[in-house]
């Protein structure tokens, strides 16, 4: 649907393994002193000092995670990167290294690859990380990528999922459900398309959205706002399945409950205007629809005033003790309980 139109195709064959990594990774430069050892060796060599070590690690998975018919290879490569940055700042720690493995049938030339390590570049040089190892391999069918993420904090400095406490209050950043609706914008353009190719899907009025979904942001620039603001979450995790799962599991790590305001969710004009076009409920998507990739904390509230006025920043609700349980409080002013529905259950509904 929006495939690339270039037509040079080199096939991997002539490069070799070692070829090949080397091919796409030899402009890739190191810009940390904590990376002592990059590509290159049997391993790279890391060296924090008297810092803390923070690794994360995704999957991401052909036809599972991604559909190509309508995910540029470049976005791919770039959004592959952001989704494990974000478990990094999540635990309020800053990225520093990536690892990048991939497993490719040989349907992908080489110019499919060269398009892929142009996004993990751009993510590398935007959120100034390096690039210190990785495998290729083949797969009898489809795409894999495997991201590790390497990240530095300081022990008093690392935040938790298990530090909330009653009377805190829940904060998210940005806005939800935006991913989510591009998505289903970007499924209903591909249909349209598989029955009449000549027609170009006009995606200039959710240009928000579907950015959203094929370019998602870590929220690198939460975490260093908070450390401006002088303000350390007490508990913090990322929105990667949708708020409700989040917060429960917040809450379930952190031993307490919560309330969260329905009226309080922050949501971009386009997400309420495509929401009424799908006849989708907002709030149901901002709850369940995923891959926002969004930070949500919670802070004592004698730090309130430091965020308040923080247009990133808004405060959706409260810890409460356990026993009164996780609720949503309605816009009519009814609790109704939290449930985990996560991406992959809203979608077989
Ligand atoms: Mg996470």
């Amino acid at each position: 649907m929006l495939e690339d139109k270039n037509q040079q195709r080199t096939s991997l064959e002539n490069l070799g393994e070692f070829g090949l990594i080397n091919h796409l990774t030899k402009h890739f430069e190191i810009q940390h002193t904590s990376t002592l050892k990059g590509i290159g060796d049997d391993a790279a060599v890391l060296n924090f000092k008297d810092k803390n070590a923070v690794v994360s690690t995704d999957l991401l998975v052909e036809g599972v995670h991604f559909d190509l018919s309508y995910m540029p290879l470049k976005h791919l490569g770039y959004k592959s990167v952001m989704v494990n940055l974000s478990d990094i700042y999540a635990m309020n720690a800053i990225a520093t290294q990536i690892t990048v493995s991939i497993a490719i049938s040989n349907r992908f030339p080489l110019e499919a690859l060269e398009e892929f390590y142009a996004g993990v570049a751009q993510a590398c040089n935007v959120y100034n990380v390096d690039l210190i190892g990785g495998d290729t391999t083949s797969s009898t069918k489809g795409m894999l990528i495997s991201i590790t993420a390497i990240g530095m904090a300081k022990t008093e400095k690392l935040v938790y999922r298990s530090g909330a406490k009653e009377n805190d209050l829940l904060v998210v950043s940005g806005d939800l459900g935006g991913a989510y609706l591009g998505l289903q914008v970007l499924e209903r353009e591909k249909e349209v398309f598989k029955v009449n190719p000549n027609n170009q899907p006009d995606l200039e009025p959710y240009s928000y959205i579907v950015e959203r979904q094929l370019k998602p942001e870590a929220r690198m620039d939460i975490v260093e706002l908070l450390e401006k603001l002088e303000v350390k979450p007490t508990s913090m995790i990322d929105i990667s399945d949708g708020l409700s799962s989040e917060i429960l599991h917040l809450c379930a790590n952190s031993e307490v409950g919560c309330n969260l305001f329905e009226d309080k969710i922050p949501l971009d004009p386009t997400v309420i205007s495509t929401s009424e076009e799908f006849k989708m409920d907002s709030t149901t998507i901002a709850l369940s629809g995923g891959e926002d990739y969004e930070l949500l904390f919670t802070i004592d509230q004698t730090d309130f005033p430091k965020i308040k006025a923080n247009p990133n920043l808004t405060v959706i609700g409260h810890i409460a003790a356990k026993e009164e349980g996780t609720h949503l409080v309605t816009r009519a002013n009814t609790k109704i309980a939290l449930t985990a529905q996560g991406w992959n259950s809203f979608n077989e509904e």
